[in-house]
């Protein structure tokens, strides 16, 4: 392929980078279905490569200014299975002093219940100081809001939207409602109750005082004054109760300003942008992350956030004659996210082996390289290929087979292609250690 077919077909893919301007020349290489061995044997640029020796020996530390960020699910284990040697590689270039971090579209626990997670399935020791403060869920970048939007009242759902309440309070939003606040205020806001004394058990008193029944005129311009209005919807990741989801959420967006159980006048209007809806005032609907599947055990993919939003989607242009759902995303190909991480990344170097406080004043230190390692084309490779860090650190997606990608017959190529895909993520982080020209092998990697 001729490089200017080449820098086409990733423009194309790429449509708001100007990265191909910036990429090492290594990577005007066609993407994506290069051996391992092949890609680092022909395309070196060093003159003279790093032997795991000399690497063991240099002074300081070799590998400063390149860095990981690993997907978990898929990535790390697969269900309840760690992948085979993904362990052995964390505790290496944990020793090398390389930089990582966790990035996952996984959500719905505290960050610390996800370390303590990973830790368990990865048979390391609690004590290890491998994971610890370096996980980013989907809802992670929620933490770095403004006070002022954490002050509103919020709408939250998702898996066990209780538990995804008191996270939301931890990370400072203090006026979080949730769908079982609002069935139990009102009988007459869902018709069915079969979850009621389960899913949805657990409910506080709405905030302020507020009521879901103080509004009994959908169209009346005179909003009681214990009205409860929602400013922002937050679905924090993949629901359980999606019936009782979407009818919540159609509701807020059809509303008048975000006060529950009204209706705007300007639903439908085609003189206004998107034919009037969400054109009043109502709240933002923020979703945690766009991943249509995951991979678990089971032999096919299981529905991700990313589905209950399409259902969403569906019912919505349903409801309003083909409109546009307008909606904010998290989580991996967004790149607020991959902003966020690429904070923590700069902010991580130096305080290794040090504590999470220590880590906040630590200074940023450069980066030149990140290698992203995941399984899913369209969030993990689409993200790192979209993404252009302001101070120019090239992002390298590295897609691995061990998860939601495989080739098959109808699908010879991912959508989003990466840099190499490799069996796992030992052989993704010797693919990128030989590309930085390091003689690397497996067994090298794995001895620690
Ligand atoms: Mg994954």
């Amino acid at each position: 392929m001729s490089r200017t077919g080449l820098c086409a077909r990733r423009l194309a893919q790429t449509p708001y980078c100007n990265k191909i301007n910036k990429l090492h020349p290594r990577h005007l290489q066609p993407r994506g279905f290069r051996s391992t061995a092949c890609w680092a044997e022909k395309n070196t640029t060093h003159s003279q490569r790093t032997t795991p020796a000399q690497v063991k020996s240099a002074p300081g530390n070799a590998f400063s200014d390149i860095a990981f960020a690993f997907d978990i699910d898929g990535v790390l284990y697969r269900g309840s299975q760690g992948i085979p040697g993904a362990r052995e590689m964390l505790r290496s270039i944990r020793a090398k002093n390389i930089r990582y971090v966790f990035l996952t579209n996984g959500g719905g626990a505290h960050e610390d219940a996800k370390v303590a997670s990973l830790t368990k399935r990865l048979g390391l020791s609690p004590d290890e100081d491998v994971i610890r403060d370096r996980v980013i869920l989907s809802h992670t970048p929620m933490r770095g809001w403004a006070d002022e939007v954490k002050k509103q009242t919020v709408l939250i759902t998702g898996s066990h939207p209780e538990t995804a309440r008191q996270i939301a309070n931890e990370y400072g939003f203090s006026r979080a409602v949730t769908p079982a606040d609002l069935i139990h205020d009102n009988d007459e806001l869902y018709p069915f109750d079969n979850l009621k004394d389960t899913l949805h058990s657990e409910l506080r008193p709405l905030p302020d005082g507020k009521s879901a029944s103080a509004i009994t005129d959908p169209y009346s311009t005179e909003i009681a004054p214990d009205a409860l209005r929602i400013d922002r919807i937050l679905v924090w990741n993949d629901p359980r109760d999606w019936s009782l989801d979407i009818q919540v959420i159609h509701d807020l967006l059809v509303s008048h300003k975000g006060y529950l159980g009204t209706i705007s006048p300007k639903n439908g209007n085609s003189s206004l942008s998107n034919n009037g809806w969400q054109q009043d005032g109502q709240p933002e609907l923020w979703i945690s992350n766009l991943d249509l599947v995951w991979k678990t055990e089971y032999p096919v993919n299981r529905f991700g956030t990313g589905a209950f939003l399409e259902a969403l989607k569906g019912v919505w242009s349903a409801v309003t004659h083909g409109a546009e759902l307008q909606y904010n995303a998290l989580g991996k190909p967004s790149q607020f996210t991959y902003d966020y991480a690429h904070t923590r990344l700069l902010r991580h170097y130096s305080s290794i082996g040090s504590t999470a406080k220590d880590s906040a004043k630590a200074d940023a230190t450069t980066l030149r390289r990140v290698y992203m390692i995941g399984d899913n084309p369209e969030s993990d490779i689409r993200g790192a290929n979209e993404f252009c860090p302001e101070d120019g650190t090239e992002w390298v997606s590295i897609l691995v087979k061990t998860g939601v990608w495989q080739e098959t017959a109808a699908e010879r190529e991912p959508r989003y292609k990466p840099a190499v895909i490799v069996d796992d993520v030992v052989d993704a982080i010797v693919w990128a250690l030989q590309n930085e020209g390091v003689d690397a092998s497996r067994s090298w990697l794995l001895k620690g």
